[in-house]
């Protein structure tokens, strides 16, 4: 059984030209049918042959995952499990920006970069996610918003998007398609954490989608001892694929940079900062840092954060503060799984 929604567009009429020896447009028929309109029955699609409508109920189906467990902060976030079909739990969530929702989707169960401050490479990875399951974070998070929609994509939850990359491709495809989701590309951003050959090849794909990379630190010494992805891809390497982006795609790129108490949050580190980034067309993302029970780190104070961002204005960098959300609930990125697990 082929499921609908592991498709592009470009990759459904592939499909169906090449296996059932269809025109194009039958595909489009299809995503008319079960995006724009919302149709899974086979049976209600009347534009499409009563034959072909056969081949759909006996060789395709639209599976979607199911939500195990929900959290919805005072602010409006929503954090949510969402249930793979093998019974894997990923942790998808809904922020509500003034400026539209946003939904942040996990790309792998588990994680294998070990960073050592983040709570998801706790668990190593499963497996990847397969694009329809990407799919359906997407179509549940729609389902909870009700008459709202998700406008825009963060490929920031669990996982290593570039460790999944055609999957990821895919998703972003359907997500940006005008006869699926129609999201801007503008309004999709994956991030990394800095997979540099994978960077290159993302530069090259032709969308206008964004792409923010993890630095969360200045120097190889102090990046090696938070994310182990620094010792197969240093810093010089990093900047080099970066600055290439940047070229070939010609859009700006962001930087995440978690500030860690006495860790990467001092001025020098600031100065450290602002002298590798100088010269790429880039801002920088500050996030405060959600502690995280199983490791030592702290998040640097609230003070310490603005006068951080103060360094890196005053030194011509482009930087802001990341807004948080639900910090009401289960606050660090992976805590909501680590829940549950804890009492499984
Ligand atoms: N693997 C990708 C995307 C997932 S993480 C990447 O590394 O970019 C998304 C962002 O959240 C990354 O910048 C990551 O470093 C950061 N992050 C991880 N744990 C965090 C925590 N406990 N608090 C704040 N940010 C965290």
């Amino acid at each position: 059984m082929y499921n609908l929604y592991n498709y592009s567009l470009k990759q459904l009429q592939d499909l169906l030209v090449n296996k059932y020896n269809q025109k194009p447009f039958r595909a489009t028929q299809i995503f008319t049918w079960i995006y724009l309109k919302g149709v899974s029955d086979f049976s209600l699609m009347s534009d499409i042959s009563k034959d072909f409508r056969d081949i759909l109920k006996k060789d395709f189906c639209l599976v979607k995952p199911t939500i195990f467990k929900k959290e919805e902060s005072s602010d409006g976030t929503i954090k949510f499990l969402t249930k793979l079909s093998d019974d894997n739990l990923v942790e998808t969530v809904i922020m509500p920006y003034n400026y539209g929702n946003v939904l942040c989707v996990s790309s792998q169960v588990g994680c294998n970069m070990g960073c050592a401050f983040c709570a998801s490479g706790l668990l190593k990875k499963k497996r990847n996610l397969e694009t329809h399951e990407m799919v359906g974070e997407l179509l549940l998070a729609n389902e909870l918003l009700k008459d709202k929609k998700i406008t825009h994509i963060v490929v920031m939850g669990t996982g290593e998007p570039f460790d999944n990359y055609d999957n990821v491709m895919s998703f972003i495809r359907i997500c940006n398609d005008p006869k699926a989701f129609e999201i801007g590309a503008r309004h999709i951003t994956v991030s990394t954490c800095g997979l540099v050959d994978k960077i290159r090849q993302y530069a090259k794909e032709g969308l206008q989608i964004n792409l923010a990379i993890s630095l969360h630190a200045a120097t190889d010494e102090k990046r090696n001892k938070l994310m182990k992805i620094n010792q197969r891809y240093p810093l010089k390497e990093l900047m080099a694929a970066t600055k290439e982006y940047v070229q070939v795609a010609d859009r700006r790129v962001t930087f995440e940079y978690i500030l860690l108490k006495d860790i990467n949050d001092t001025e020098e580190d600031a100065k450290a900062l602002a002298k590798l980034v100088k010269g790429i067309l880039a801002y920088i993302n500050l996030i405060p840092y959600n502690e995280v029970k199983e490791n030592e780190f702290k998040r640097s104070d609230k003070s310490r954060v603005h006068q951080f961002l103060d360094w890196l204005t005053k030194l011509g960098v482009h930087a802001q503060i990341r807004k948080e959300f639900g910090s009401d609930i289960s606050a660090a990125c992976g805590q909501l799984r680590a829940k549950v697990k804890d009492n499984e």
